[in-house]
């Protein structure tokens, strides 16, 4: 099966006040300069499970689990995460993508998404990409308020996420995702409808929408501590939840994961890997790997993931074996689709919904799952309530 790459780069103009990312303040470019040499060094050291396209292990691997899930070094997607990767210079990205292609032999028609922030990049810095073949961008807009651009600490207003759009389209990219986020702190239901309004308006071929979380050590969570913010109802959270599922819709974008929109053909292949538990190997600081039947993951801080690998190429912390029925079965069910009860039972040996008769029967009760041709889906309030449901598999 084609394995994704994913590649973390930590580095942000400044810190936003919600975030809980493994990110690092850009202060001076040689720290840059020598991350990416680091990030360069663990991709050529060839990620562990991979032996010309094979498990080192393969005694380890599931017996249910069939072997075309196995990683093998044939990639058709690749993902610059962070952090904010738009701060990168071009050749900087051209030396990361030739590692990549060095090591793993890339599909022609490789999905290559950059995250990418208003005002951190030029007309010309956007040209250079394009024609490093990236093709997607996905793009941090998060609000168009400019109280709640400020409240969240984001370094840019609303002007420079408008501009910075027109010039992603100028530059020839036809597949952008915006990030927006629901649910601030004094947000209302008419604020966060003007921000699906002017999104929609933009026209972007692909929505992610979020909820907000408030991560303990965030400054946003000393905020709420001290009392000098108050986060929202779950009354107001759940009719901003029913809005952008309603005007989304009208606006011609599928739903095709709880939290991701887009027009038909535009979804994210990358993205939909994890949810259908593919392959992804992740480099760089705090990157996590799937190889088929580990997860693996990177030292978390930037200064020491570049010591390690320029020691000993490898910034492994931790690895482990994970239960694919379970993980198939929560991430499956993000999806719109959900999981097909039938092809569950063959791979893994059992059926889904015997083993979880008691929980499942309250769900159905409850209105929050159903079945529909053969697949267990989330309903319309089961997506609301999807963490409670995921909670049984974990
Ligand atoms: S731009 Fe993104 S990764 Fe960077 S600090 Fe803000 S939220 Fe975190």
């Amino acid at each position: 099966m084609p394995s994704g790459i994913y590649l973390h780069i930590p580095f942000c103009k400044s810190r936003c006040s919600y975030c809980d990312f493994a990110t690092d303040v850009y202060r001076d470019s040689d720290a840059v300069e020598r991350y990416v040499a680091a990030l360069v060094r663990e991709i050529k050291s060839e990620p562990p499970a991979l032996a010309g396209g094979q498990f080192v292990d393969d005694s380890e691997r599931s017996a249910n689990w069939p072997a075309e899930y196995a990683a093998g070094s044939d990639v058709d997607t690749i993902y610059f995460g962070g952090g904010t990767p738009s701060l990168l210079e071009p050749q900087q990205v051209e030396k990361i993508l030739n590692s990549v292609n060095k090591v793993f032999s890339v599909a022609n028609d490789v999905e290559i998404t950059m995250e990418m922030n208003p005002a951190t990049v030029t007309p010309e810095k956007l040209d250079a990409f394009r024609s490093l073949g990236i093709n997607r961008a996905s793009f941090g807009v998060q609000t168009f308020n400019e109280r709640d651009l400020k409240l969240l600490a984001r370094g840019h207003d609303a002007n420079d996420a408008r501009q910075t759009y027109r010039m992603l389209r100028e530059a020839g990219f036809a597949n952008i995702s915006f990030d927006l986020i629901a649910g601030l702190p004094g947000q209302t239901l008419e604020d966060w409808s003007r921000n699906l309004a002017e999104a929609i308006a933009m026209e972007p071929e692909h929505l992610s929408l979020y909820l907000l979380e408030i991560h303990e050590g965030t400054q946003l969570a000393e905020q709420v501590r001290s009392g000098r913010r108050t986060p929202i109802e779950d009354e107001l959270a759940a009719e901003m939840y029913e809005l952008m599922l309603d005007r989304l819709t009208a606006a011609g974008y599928d739903q095709y994961e709880i939290s991701n929109f887009a027009k038909p053909g535009f979804e994210s292949r990358h993205n939909t890997k994890y949810w259908r538990l593919e392959p992804v190997f992740g480099f760089g600081v705090s990157a996590h790997s799937f190889d088929g039947r580990h997860r693996y993951a990177n030292e978390r801080d930037t200064a020491r993931y570049v010591e390690m690998i320029e020691h000993s190429s490898s910034a492994e912390t931790y690895r482990e074996a994970i239960d694919l029925a379970s993980e198939f079965a929560f991430l499956g069910l993000r999806l719109e689709n959900g999981i097909s009860l039938k092809d569950f039972a063959e791979r893994f040996g059992f059926d889904l919904k015997e083993r979880h008769k008691a929980e499942f029967n309250e769900f159905f009760n409850a209105g929050l799952i159903e079945e529909n041709e053969g697949n267990l889906q989330l309903t319309k309030k089961g997506k609301l309530y999807s963490n409670e449901i995921f909670s049984v598999f974990v």
